[in-house]
């Protein structure tokens, strides 16, 4: 009797978030997989197709000619056109009903920010914009032809690098020091589609565990929280798991 497990799970999880005073949450990878968006790890994950060099950022700057072949292959041919799901928006839905603080998301996919969140803490950044290596100016990637790679600053002639974080490259701000003071000030964290595996973002979730929030998480397996920090579970996809919760929030689902 699963269903009856899940909607049992999503009971008391609505308990929490109502009772809750400032409830967060904590996305990874695994609520964008129902928008067409592979994880970069695990089985079928983008790394077993691809180089990770390619995103580290000492290569990068050496070879960015060569990083943005396939980062345009990646990000900008096979995943401009993912939208948002219905877990995307049913967390737009519970900020709007007031029931939800802010979103820290690990993703760079900008589906959360496209589902009209509003409070969205970028903690690996956003694929969405460009940087430039050169003179630190930040674009839109909309506004630039990536006909040519690697794309060249207009300011200054500079490398352009995507505005997400590369392996070697620290967490951006504020949007870490402002996680890390969501992680102690909430009392309630909704974990998404995240496994705990990926430093530092996640120590944010366990940070929030040892400041007394209580934790709700959403996976179709098991993960390393589970049994480490873990309240409530609901074993599910993120669209079927927040369409429960929604509902025992007494909140339309229909976005
Ligand atoms: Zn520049």
């Amino acid at each position: 009797m699963k269903n009856e497990g899940l909607e049992q799970s999503a009971a008391k999880a609505a308990a929490l978030v109502k009772k809750g005073s400032r409830v967060a949450a904590f996305t990874g990878a695994g609520i964008s997989v129902e928008s067409g968006i592979p994880p970069f790890r695990g089985p079928g994950g983008l790394w077993s197709r691809y180089d990770p060099r390619l995103l580290e950022i000492d290569f990068f700057r050496e070879n960015p000619g060569q990083s943005w072949k396939t980062i345009k292959e990646i990000f900008y041919d096979s995943f401009a056109g993912a939208k948002p799901n219905a877990a995307h928006y049913a967390l737009a839905a519970m900020e709007s009903a007031g029931m939800l603080h802010c979103v820290i998301t690990q993703n760079i996919d900008n589906l959360h920010q496209e589902a009209a969140s509003r409070q969205v803490l970028e903690f690996h950044g956003n694929s969405r914009r460009l940087v430039c290596l050169g003179c630190s100016m930040s674009c839109r990637v909309s506004q630039i032809s990536l006909e040519e790679i690697p794309p060249t600053c207009r300011a200054c002639g500079g490398i352009l690098k995507p505005d997400f974080v590369f392996f070697g490259e620290p967490i951006p701000e504020p949007a870490g020091i402002r996680s890390n003071l969501e992680s102690r000030l909430s009392d309630v964290f909704l974990l998404i589609g995240t496994t705990g595996e990926v430093m530092p973002a996640c120590l944010i979730p366990r940070t929030a565990k040892a400041n007394g929030a209580a934790i709700v998480e959403i996976n179709t397996a098991p993960s390393e929280f589970t049994d480490e920090i873990t309240d409530v579970f609901l074993e599910a996809p993120a669209t079927k798991a927040m369409g429960c919760l929604l509902q025992a929030l007494g909140i339309p689902g229909d976005r």
